[in-house]
């Protein structure tokens, strides 16, 4: 249940309120708002003259909800505006991890080049095997912000685990949360306390309603900007990487103001197949795609058969342009 409180009642009061509802306590910039479980339907007596408005749901799809908020949330990236009535898709590009500042300001002087307003690259790497290429660590957080100033980027990366959170902080301006991290409640809460809008990577064994839940944590955590990343799940299919589930898209367009975006590098697992998927993504009219791109695939450190070159990637985001069109969007 979502209860919005007066805005006469102070923070103290919420406070004290929250623990008679045994609920999470934010402030959505107008007022306090208490959110408990979609398990509670009616508000307990000590709220009674406390509140203005309140919302019941059949399961914790809740703050993410249309039903709570209609409109998708809208979220601003440096310059650049996703959601609300913006019509954007913003497009992401970039390594799938910093290997080198040479590396690095390749892709970086590529985005600028191409108008892309964020970079994206791992420094932390959720990698399978202990003996794979894990990242550079916080020296490649440090290239990645002095990408961020020579080039006027927005930097999109990834935390590996919790005690890394206030260094991405300090040195990007989006978190992403790995498909391997959705369920670190570690990384959930401390996201939900960061300023930072974060990026929630599906996890690629998680069901839909476990994948909103997973962002509801950082959303009753007090952090509004919350996306959600479809990057493909694992079915019985071995010839791609994972399954781009665009079924699930359409449902979480459906039901959640969250907005988009959408990882075909990661689901695809080879390059060929990413722009087609791309343009597919494009088509399904998000607010954000995501792609790997690497000045020379075939030495990458990690994912090397699924990011494209810089020239594929140029070709690419001239074909995207007529598609967002067609459905009455803009790449930015
Ligand atoms: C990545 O973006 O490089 C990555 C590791 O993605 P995922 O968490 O989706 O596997
Ligand atoms: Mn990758």
């Amino acid at each position: 249940m979502i209860i919005e409180l007066n805005k006469k009642v102070n923070e103290e009061r919420a406070h004290e309120l929250a623990k008679f509802a045994k609920a999470f306590c934010i402030y959505d910039g107008t007022r306090f708002v208490l959110i408990n479980s979609s398990s509670q339907k009616e508000i307990p007596v000590e709220l009674e003259g406390s509140t203005d408005k309140f919302y019941v749901f059949e399961n914790d799809l809740q703050l993410g909800s249309r039903k709570y908020r209609n409109e998708t949330r809208s979220i601003q990236l440096g310059k650049v505006q996703i959601g609300g009535n913006s019509g954007n898709t913003m497009v992401i590009g970039g390594p799938c991890s910093v290997e080198s500042e040479e590396q690095i300001r390749s892709s970086a002087s590529l985005m600028k080049d191409l108008g892309i307003s964020t970079l994206r690259a791992g420094s932390y790497k959720p990698r399978t095997s202990p003996y794979s290429f894990q990242g550079m660590g916080l020296d490649g957080l440090k290239l990645l912000a002095k990408m961020r100033d020579e080039f006027g980027l927005n930097i999109i990366t990834e935390v590996r685990d919790a005690t890394q959170i206030d260094d991405i902080i300090e040195y990007a301006d989006i978190i992403q949360i790995g498909a391997k991290s959705m369920y670190d409640h570690g990384i959930l809460k401390k996201c939900g306390k960061a300023k930072q809008p974060v990026l929630l990577k599906r996890g690629f064994g998680t069901t839909l309603q476990e994948f909103v839940q997973a962002a509801e944590f950082i959303l009753a955590g007090g952090n509004q900007n919350v996306m959600l990343c479809e990057r493909g799940i694992r079915t019985f299919e071995t010839k791609t990487r994972f399954t781009l589930d665009l079924c699930g898209v359409s449902y979480l367009k459906e039901h959640t103001n969250l907005p988009i975006v959408l990882d075909p590098s990661h689901a695809m697992g080879y390059a060929y197949g990413v722009s087609d998927l791309s343009r597919a993504c494009v088509a399904m009219g998000v607010d954000g795609l995501i792609v790997e791109v690497h000045p020379n695939p075939a030495v990458a450190k990690s994912d090397a058969s699924q990011q494209l070159n810089h020239q594929q990637f140029r070709d690419l985001l001239e074909t995207l342009h007529p598609i967002a069109n067609a459905v009455g969007r803009k790449i930015v």
